[in-house]
């Protein structure tokens, strides 16, 4: 039989040891275990080892006491009867809000499925408020993804699985949170597509020690390089592909394995961004590149906030492998992305991070695309333009999008092709970064702003030309959408616009103009 986390291994991996702090984690500690004490899951493992995880994982990433303590009770209300008010007095209002949160609703009002798709939007709503919610429902998910053999219905296991694959990594990949995103993935890809992860995983064993002999030798010839060049602080580690993302690469790329040469990476750790760009010279003067594979994610980080560099080198065995350089405060940010900024909230709080602006558009984004010459490692760029509650503008569009959306299905489509599907990234004239799915259009970008302006558009210009108002818009384009006041939406608009966003504003006008 498992045995739960102790309090101790929770303590131990919170960041703060402040009395009051760990009195609020101690007290939610025994308060879960009494009230799970009845309770088995699946496994038959006692319920209690359930929400330890939780509240271990939630500290582990860096997460408030807070989190940590609203972890442990997370399934309390929900699965052991807990009052509401006995929360609020033992622990406070900011924990019971927090509980609530993840709190699924009621079996009376919904049913099957549309229980479930209203749960989901509650949790949005929920997590529009306070994105601590939707962080401690990932980590739920995570132990849940973990213990999914031990889920009797094979019907029951798959659905999870794929609500795993199909919502929650997405989730966790937008937040940054990479070892959250990889593991809910694995956990989950073999309940889904069982044929499929078994072939990946007989292409990634019968490459392995071909592939280990490389990383070793190449670590072993890089090291002496640095030496020579007088590098010597950093660390190195290997870094080994997700199964589910090596499926997907492989998808890509048609199955031939010798197109995928990550399957292992060497990861180099430096204390400073110089030494990471010091490093790539001396990396690319004693090893051929392999073209077009250069990423400079330090400079372009990637929208969800990730830096690095990354390269491809020829290692001479007819091989190759990709190196990954980054820095310290990178690399936590890679793994635990949003999570590890959330304990910047005191310095929020105390007015050390300003607001950037608060004009429409994802404002939150401008926070991924750091000013010049201000990549400090000990000053990460990520607090600066979030509210109290540290929520992301496109987490608010969660909570908003069901305000007129009726059914759940509809719903549901809306979040796939409005949020998980994959995205665009565009810029204002002004340098707002707008958040889109692929294949949105100016017309998109015109509502995803203010729906005056998609209702007023007479035309656009993409990177300073005038586009056909049909034109797919890529990563990094500037739009310009052109007002007329005579101007309105055509019935056209609704087929060419991608986003649920526009439509619904396209349907509007259109019905206006017919009621005089
Ligand atoms: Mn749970």
């Amino acid at each position: 039989m498992v045995k739960p986390r102790t309090l101790k291994d929770i303590l131990d991996a919170m960041s703060s040891k402040d009395a009051k702090d760990v009195a609020l984690v101690t007290t939610a500690y025994d308060f879960a275990q009494k009230a799970h004490k009845d309770q088995k899951r699946y496994s038959g493992d006692p319920y209690f080892v359930h929400v330890a995880e939780v509240g271990y994982l939630l500290a582990g990433a860096g997460m408030c006491p807070e989190a940590t303590t609203a972890g442990l009770l997370h399934d309390s209300i929900e699965d052991a009867g807990v009052k509401p008010l006995t929360i609020k007095d033992l622990f406070g209002e900011e924990v019971l809000t927090l509980v609530e949160g993840v709190t699924k609703l009621g079996t009376l009002r919904y049913r099957g499925m549309e229980r479930h798709t209203e749960s989901l939007r509650k949790l949005f709503a929920a997590t529009a408020q306070d994105i601590r919610v939707l962080i401690i429902k990932l980590m739920d998910r995570l132990h849940n993804a973990r213990t999914l053999g031990h889920v009797p219905k094979d019907e029951k296991r798959k659905r999870i699985a794929l609500e795993t694959l199909e919502i929650y990594a997405p989730i966790a990949d937008r937040l940054g949170m990479s070892v959250v995103k990889n593991e809910l993935e694995d956990a989950a890809f073999p309940f889904v597509y069982p044929k499929e992860y078994e072939k990946t995983k007989a292409v990634f064993t019968e490459r392995k020690s071909e592939n280990e002999r490389r990383l070793e030798k190449t670590e072993h010839d890089m090291k002496r390089e640095f030496a020579e060049a007088g590098l010597r602080s950093f660390r190195t580690e290997a870094r080994i592909k997700g199964i589910y993302s090596l499926y997907q690469k492989l998808e890509r790329k048609n199955w031939d394995v010798s197109k995928i040469y990550d399957m292992r990476a060497l990861r180099v750790i430096f204390p400073t961004v110089a030494e990471c760009y010091t490093a790539l010279g001396i990396i690319h003067g004693h090893w051929r590149p392999v073209p077009g594979k250069i990423k400079d994610y330090i400079a372009f980080p990637k929208p969800n906030g990730y830096q690095s560099i990354h390269t491809t080198v020829y290692t001479g065995d007819g091989g190759a492998l990709e190196i990954q350089l980054r820095t310290e405060s990178m690399h936590h940010e890679a793994l635990y992305g949003i999570a590890s900024h959330l304990t910047y909230k005191e310095a929020q709080q105390a007015g050390l991070v300003q607001k950037i602006g608060s004009r429409g558009g994802l404002e939150w984004m401008r926070q991924f695309f750091p000013r010049r010459g201000k990549e400090k490692d000990s000053a990460p760029s990520m607090q600066q333009s979030r509210g109290p509650m540290g929520v992301p503008e496109w987490i608010k569009e969660l909570g908003r999008a069901h305000q007129g959306v009726g059914k759940s299905d509809e719903y549901m489509d809306t979040l796939k092709t409005d949020f998980f599907s994959h995205r665009v990234f565009v810029f204002t004239p002004r340098g707002d970064v707008i958040d889109l799915p692929l294949e949105a259009t100016p017309i998109d970008f015109a509502y995803a702003i203010h729906s005056d302006l998609g209702n007023k558009m007479s035309g656009a210009r993409v990177n300073g030309k005038m586009v056909s108002l049909d034109t797919a818009l890529h990563n990094g384009d500037m739009v310009e959408v052109i007002t007329k006041a005579s101007a309105h939406p055509s019935r056209k608009w609704q087929d060419i616009a991608k986003t649920n966003m526009a439509k619904k504003h396209i349907r509007a006008a259109l019905a206006e103009r017919k009621t005089p």
